[in-house]
């Protein structure tokens, strides 16, 4: 690889890495050690106390405070006397404190528009038919542009589907991609309905694309295109029209725009898995020079650390980023939250962090509970064009830098 920044030796990596990892596992040993504690305090009835939470532990606490002084007070056996209330009266008053600042609160995010929702709670199904009625609100083609080939000068397909938002400065920046959105109606609505702006990937070849897009870009999500190719193991199944590894140009392309064809507003795609088709170049030069002619961006999922994606990204020009973390590999709710932290560290460390998850139910319950507490841990939750556009400023082409990446096959 042409490109590489030299590196420290394998071993070293490995150690700092399994270091750098130990307050996440040590975090997740004390929630271990919570669970047991957790039915007499569970976090949904504590939740579910909303503006009451912080009188009540601010009682508790005065409550704690007074039994404590109490406590001690009788230990010691000794009552200070009070003062006589005419020498309380004729102690001067203290300076007036300053009016309390109100905290800041977001208050100025327009209001989203209420999506009439299906019952995902209850949800058995792992994957509902495409077919059947659409249930959230339609909202008007008008609000999104497709990206056609961009003439000169005119902006950016990928610029101009943006989600707006400013560059939140020195804050680090964290964007989290919904893969495989579209096929899962209950799952896919109830990832609209989390805290955004999320990135959402639409599974090229699923149903009901128009409505359910339109939804997710009304509630301010970015879209992007989550295109099937190749895998390298014999028993996953992309899904039909995947781009295959040794493919004609000309059928890579058929089936591309096929996708690029599905709906609009969107700013790039995305590989759903193609740890097979990313790795070879030739195949890999068709997409991306397709994507760049329509002005579009690229997100590697980084499905394999053989991906030549990034590569040819920096020769052609192309808008491009790298996942950096996978959420759910291990669909578990620990899983998944060791995972959220991790995305919170590499952002700190590199300024920028990209996670990819599914509709998955841990995903989402932990997502539902990690969202709102970004802005508290000050991290600045941004669509993925965000991270692009502050890396297409940075070096000319968009790359992110290489991450170290868990690959999946
Ligand atoms: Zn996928």
């Amino acid at each position: 690889m042409a490109f590489t920044i030299k590196k420290p030796p394998p071993w070293l990596v490995h150690a700092i890495d399994r270091l750098a990892e130990l307050p996440i596992h040590a975090r997740w040993f004390a929630r271990q050690a919570w669970k047991p504690l957790a039915p007499w305090f569970s976090r949904s009835r504590w939740q579910a106390l909303g503006p009451w939470r912080a009188p009540l532990l601010g009682f508790v606490l005065l409550a704690f405070g007074i039994g404590l002084g109490l406590g001690v007070g009788a230990m010691v056996g000794k009552r200070k006397p009070t003062p006589p209330p005419s020498e309380t009266a004729a102690l001067p008053s203290p300076p007036a404190q300053p009016a309390r600042q109100p905290i800041p609160t977001v208050r100025n995010a327009p209001p989203i528009p209420p999506l009439a929702l299906p019952n995902t709670r209850g949800a058995q199904s792992a994957v509902a038919p495409e077919s059947g009625p659409y249930v959230g609100t339609p909202i008007p083609d008008a609000v999104i542009n497709a990206p056609k080939p961009v003439p000169g000068g005119q902006m950016a397909a990928w610029l101009r589907n943006a989600v707006p938002f400013a560059d939140p400065g020195k804050k680090p920046m964290v964007a989290v991609v919904m893969d495989d959105l579209g096929l899962d109606r209950k799952r896919t609505y109830r990832t609209l309905t989390l805290k955004g702006p999320l990135t959402l990937a639409f599974l090229a070849y699923s149903g009901e694309l128009a409505a359910q897009t339109a939804a997710g870009r009304a509630r301010g999500h970015e879209l992007i295109i989550h295109v099937p190719m190749e895998p390298l193991g014999p028993y996953t199944d992309p899904g039909p029209d995947v781009l295959l590894a040794g493919m004609s140009p000309d059928d890579i392309r058929t089936r591309l725009r096929r996708a690029l064809d599905r709906f609009p507003g969107y700013v790039g795609i995305n590989n759903h898995m193609g740890s097979k088709f990313t790795a070879d170049r030739s195949g890999m030069a068709v997409v991306l020079t397709e994507l760049k002619a329509r002005g579009l961006l690229f997100l590697d999922s980084k499905t394999t650390g053989g991906s030549v994606a990034a590569e040819i990204a920096r020769e052609i020009g192309l808008p491009f980023a790298e996942r950096n973390v996978f959420l759910d590999n291990e669909p578990s709710l620990a899983a998944v939250e060791i995972q959220l932290y991790k995305l919170e560290e590499y952002a700190r460390q590199y300024g920028h962090a990209i996670a990819i998850g599914h509709p998955h139910d841990a995903t989402l319950d932990a997502l539902e509970a990690w969202l709102p507490t970004l802005e508290k841990s000050g991290l600045a939750l941004v669509p993925l064009s965000a991270i692009v556009k502050r890396h297409a400023n940075g070096n000319g082409n968009g790359a992110t830098s290489a991450a170290k990446a868990s690959a999946r096959p």
